[in-house]
């Protein structure tokens, strides 16, 4: 009788676990191309709306559709809906006469699948590990640059405005120093105890006075990363060598600071890896085009007068600045040499806007519009002109 009966069911028994794999497969396939893509991704690209909204979205896409029994439907082939389907699957005959029975096959094949989920995982963490999650900035606090960018945004946004998304907010503008893996909080405390250290160093850096940075030109990275261009000169150097200064402190503290890229000091204001769905949409390119006209703009001066640890990840402060875990300041010298520099440096930010006020006259567009302007408006003030005067 068992000889019969175990005859009888070795054909829709056999390897239950392999008939069952082309779907794991393709599972885990499935999960692969997901992480892949996530890593391709710029994580360090820090928007950590957009960061966290991805994840949830992908958590949600998975848990709404097991990717497995979605992408192939149930058929008699599976051998565990056979033998769910067999008369006797929950009678004892069926253990005792040594198969599976249907709870134990689900059984086995949700181990199976949580193998290749902890594998996922262990790749994931793996690259989580190196990721960078934490960065070095100098914040944008000129008002008049913000606005300059704000000019710039708007005129991408109306030849575009599906480009809304891979903006950044003027309450985020700042240039990276370094950026930074800390796997926790023993590591966020160090990294914020070398950046204290560091400033000594950088207050002998900028020798008592202050650090001016002219923003002027937009240029970008392999049309993917646009930004506002520090102009050439001294001010340059002396940033370089305040990165630079930053970074030994924090390798001499054992943490380790960059992501293999050259410090090329820029304050970005439009990226494509902020917006996941565009690439997905087509656009892949951000086409000078949409920003020519400002492409030597003049967008202004920042003093430096405070660099942060900040947070990629954790919630953005109400006025849209990254969560800082450590700032360190800079104080200028007040004697006559630094008020001297700020004056002019004062001078240098009002003569580019007259600059600019001059160049927007001389459009003819410009003028066009004024005359319509005057044309139109009502002129209680104006006397009509007697014959006598
Ligand atoms: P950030 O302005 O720091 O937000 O950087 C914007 C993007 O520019 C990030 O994806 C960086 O990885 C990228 N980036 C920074 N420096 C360079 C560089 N020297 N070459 C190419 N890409 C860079």
């Amino acid at each position: 009788m068992q000889a019969r009966l175990s005859a009888a069911l070795r054909d829709v028994t056999a390897d239950p676990l392999q008939m069952t794999s082309p779907n794991l497969r393709v599972c885990a396939k499935g999960r692969n191309d997901v992480t892949q893509k996530a890593h391709g991704r710029n994580l360090e690209d820090r928007d950590p709306e957009s960061a966290e909204k991805q994840t949830t979205k992908r958590a949600k896409r998975k848990a709404k559709k097991p990717c497995g029994r979605k992408q192939k439907p149930k058929t008699p082939e599976s051998s565990g809906d056979l033998v769910a389907e067999l008369p006797f699957a929950k009678a004892e005959v069926w253990k005792d006469l040594g198969f599976p029975s249907s709870e134990s096959l689900k059984k086995k094949r949700k181990r199976g699948e949580r193998v290749e989920s902890e594998e996922d995982a262990d790749k994931k963490k793996k690259k989580d590990c190196q990721r960078a999650n934490y960065f070095v900035s100098v914040p944008i606090t000129s008002s008049q640059i913000k606005s300059g960018v704000e000019a710039v945004q708007a005129a991408v946004l109306q030849k575009d405005p599906r480009l809304s998304r891979a903006l950044i907010a003027p309450g985020s503008l700042h240039v990276t120093l370094l950026v930074t893996h800390l796997s926790n909080e023993d590591e966020v405390n160090l990294a914020a105890a070398a950046l204290v250290q560091t400033q000594p160093r950088l207050q002998e850096l900028l020798e008592g006075g202050e650090l001016v940075l002219p923003f002027s030109g937009i240029w970008h990275f392999r049309h993917e990363v646009v930004f506002a261009q520090l102009a050439e000169g001294e001010h340059a150097a002396k940033l370089m060598k305040i990165a630079e200064a930053v970074r030994k402190t924090f390798e001499e503290k054992g943490i380790a600071a960059g992501d293999g890229k050259d410090f090329k000091p820029h304050l970005t204001f439009m990226k494509l890896s902020r917006a996941p769905k565009l690439r997905r949409q087509g656009i892949k390119k951000l086409d000078p085009e949409l920003y020519a006209e400002f492409i030597e703009h003049q967008f202004g001066d920042e003093t430096v007068s405070r660099i942060d640890l900040c947070s990629m990840l954790k919630k953005k402060t109400p006025d849209g600045y990254y969560h800082c875990e450590k700032s360190v300041t800079f104080r200028a010298r007040c004697d006559a040499r630094t008020v001297t520099a700020a004056l002019r440096s004062q001078r240098r930010s009002i003569q580019t806007r007259l600059d600019q006020i001059k160049e927007l006259l001389s459009q003819p567009s410009t003028r066009t519009k004024i005359k319509q302007e005057l044309a139109a408006a009502p002129r209680p003030f104006l006397k009509p002109s007697s014959p006598s005067q």
